[in-house]
């Protein structure tokens, strides 16, 4: 966070300290209450978006423009937003005051009341005693004669207790002896005033004490080497975070994360290489995720993150960002440079009654399984969820690649049959059902083209899901697969969790053909012409139904609202290429079992392969003939499989 930020969060506190107010205000009907609310919102509309939390500026924008009567509701969940944004950088102060004159309290009270400040009076030593106990004070105004007690006996009291030796305390007293005041510092006072006090100077001293105890407290809450917060800051932003939740009904998640095989790292380039690559998670989780979520580090190259506002599935989505970007990074340290560093992650959500502990114990364990089912990866508790009986049988002669897809498709729920050469795969298929094949191309004997091939003639064999395994840039492979009957194309090397997460969409693909009314089409391109004409092509037939987008975002907008049964999409739609488009339905857990055909003018083998390799179900060159259109549609969807 730059220094902007801080700044600005600085200033948030006392608009939300006015916000508040006038929501009371508005209560009763005061007028002038509407008035400041709109004030502030304009305010913030404008400074948030500059400094970088788009999203209170866009929040702030609804609230400034809603109708009166709209004006409550709006206020009350902007109030929650903006508690969140102020979640890891709210401290406050608790100041006591001890004095028994009711007047020279109430202007103390006065003097040195703050936005960040929490004021607590007592008049008896008793019952400053009592609030010393239940509250958190960091800094007492001492009178030294109170009614039922010597404020020099309570004094010592203080300092005799560990956890308040280092409570600044002033003390004020009527004038009197050197004696008394000399007395006083012995005993550990910081300050001596006498009445009547200058408050000016009283307020200043005040100032300049917490002002200390509030950087100690910072130095004590951030860790030195990566300046995120540590543990204990942690374990705090937690409770405020588990009780917004909680009053505001939203969910709340927790991820730890662990850098993989770091201890070679150390090993092999030393501890300063080591260093830097933990400080580099501060500026790549920063980058990668909302300005809401809180990073601390948990201890050596573990960190821990809250995601309020998140369910598992978002927060784990945030986190593959940061992945995805921290793998791209390069640390370099005197001259030498280490790149595609990883980190796996477990990813929990937070109950009400859970504490830090429990949470973070759960999301370990589910950490500890990213680890053992190869690292580089996301685990929640929903992908843990096994769906369970499931086969799939595995040809593949790579031991290191079997393991990898054993490991992973087991942690869903998969038994995984491996052989290790075709031949065997073939006498291995005759006996055992499976509802998934994954074949690779390359095996002695018997390779992956030739099994498939005999595969697609068993009656069990004949429908299920096929996945070919093949190195990248071998785009013949890829045609030639495609006729054989084969469903997707993994190119190695691949990530575990996009292996997982083309699988799962090929599981769980509907057949369209099948749907009533015929399949929903949604037609995608930025060119009219276009849209009109294959929207005509494809409704003449009476076989499909057709939605239309211009654009990316319209058309996932679509695709959410709509589940349509296929997306025929243009290459190069104005705000993001095919592939982009491909990615981000690929990682949208509502959207991934939607199969994508591009429409495009440029039909090369090697971009063919590329759209193949991110998931892409076919492609019809433009110009399209629209009488064949829906025909070579039906063709891609209902692909033979013999
Ligand atoms: P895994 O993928 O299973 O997590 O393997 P790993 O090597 O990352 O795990 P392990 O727990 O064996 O090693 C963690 C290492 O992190 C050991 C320790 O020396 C190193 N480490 C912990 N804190 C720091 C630190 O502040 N700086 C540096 N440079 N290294 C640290
Ligand atoms: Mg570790
Ligand atoms: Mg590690
Ligand atoms: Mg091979």
């Amino acid at each position: 966070m730059d220094e902007m930020q801080h700044l600005f969060l600085e200033a948030l506190k006392a608009h939300i300290d006015a916000l508040e107010a006038s929501s009371k205000a508005l209560q009763t009907q005061d007028p002038d209450a509407l008035n400041s609310i709109r004030r502030i919102a304009h305010t913030l509309k404008g400074s948030g978006g500059t400094v970088g939390f788009p999203e209170i500026s866009a929040a702030a924008a609804e609230l400034e423009e809603a109708e009166d009567e709209q004006i409550p509701p709006r206020l009350e969940s902007f109030l929650t937003l903006l508690h969140q944004v102020t979640i890891d950088d709210e401290h406050r102060f608790g100041i006591l005051i001890i004095e028994d004159d009711p007047l020279a309290s109430r202007i103390l009270q006065v003097r040195l009341a703050a936005n960040n400040r929490e004021i607590f009076a007592a008049e008896t030593g008793a019952q400053a005693e009592e609030i010393l106990q239940n509250e958190e004070i960091d800094l007492i105004l001492l009178d030294l004669i109170l009614p039922d007690t010597d404020g020099r006996n309570l004094l010592t009291k203080l300092r005799a207790r560990p956890d308040m030796a280092g409570l600044p305390v002033i003390v004020v007293s009527i004038k009197g002896s050197r004696a008394a005041k000399t007395e006083c510092f012995a005993l550990g006072a910081d300050e001596y005033f006498e009445k009547p006090i200058d408050t000016e100077i009283l307020a200043t001293a005040v100032a300049a004490k917490l002002k200390r105890s509030g950087e100690i407290a910072r130095e004590s809450r951030t860790d030195p080497l990566t300046g995120l917060a540590n543990r204990a800051a942690f374990a705090e932003a937690f409770q405020r975070a588990q009780s917004l939740a909680t009053r505001s009904r939203d969910r709340l998640s927790l991820a730890i994360l662990d850098l993989d095989r770091f201890k070679s790292i150390n090993d092999t380039y030393g501890h300063m290489m080591g260093d830097e690559v933990l400080r580099r998670i501060r500026p790549v989780t920063d980058e990668a995720l909302r300005k809401t979520d809180f990073v601390a580090r948990w201890g050596g190259e573990e960190f821990v993150v809250l995601f309020p506002k998140a369910d598992t599935r978002g927060a784990a989505r945030g986190l593959e960002k940061a992945l995805e970007a921290f793998r791209r990074e390069k640390f370099q340290v005197e001259g030498r440079t280490v790149s595609q560093v990883t980190f796996s992650a477990g990813v929990t959500e937070v109950s009400e009654q859970a504490s830090v502990e429990e949470s973070v114990a759960e999301a370990d364990r589910l950490l500890y399984m990213a680890k053992e089912g190869g690292r580089n990866q996301i685990l929640t508790q929903e992908t843990e969820i096994p769906s369970k009986g499931k086969k799939v049988l595995l040809a593949e002669d790579d031991d290191i690649v079997a393991s990898v897809v054993k490991h992973r498709m087991g942690r869903e729920g998969f038994e995984v049959i491996h052989f290790p050469d075709g031949i065997t795969a073939l006498k291995g298929a005759v006996e055992t059902d499976v509802s998934l094949a994954i074949l690779d191309v390359k095996m002695p004997g018997m390779d992956g083209f030739e099994l498939l091939g005999k595969l697609r003639k068993m009656p069990s064999y004949k429908t299920i899901p096929i996945v070919m395994l093949t190195s990248m840039g071998s785009e013949k492979d890829i045609v030639r697969g495609f006729e054989l009957g084969a469903d997707d194309y993994i190119m190695k090397p691949f990530s575990p969790v996009e292996l997982v997460a083309r699988l799962r969409r090929l599981i769980k693909e509907p057949v369209p053909s099948e749907h009533q009314g015929g399949p929903k089409i949604l037609l995608v391109d930025d060119d009219p012409v276009i849209l009109m004409t294959a929207t005509k092509s494809l409704e003449k037939t009476g076989d499909f139904q057709v939605l239309q987008a211009h654009n990316a975002g319209e058309a996932i907008e679509r695709a959410r609202q709509e589940h349509p049964n296929v997306i025929l999409t243009d290459l190069f739609l104005p705000d993001k290429d095919g592939t982009a488009l491909l990615d981000q339905l690929l990682y949208d857990d509502t959207l991934s079992n939607i199969p994508v055909i591009f429409l495009t003018a440029k039909t090369d083998p090697s971009l063919v392969a590329e759209l193949v390799s991110h998931g892409a179900k076919g492609v019809i060159s433009k110009p399209f003939d629209p009488l064949k259109l829906p025909d070579q549609l039906k063709e891609i969807l209902n692909k033979e499989k013999t």
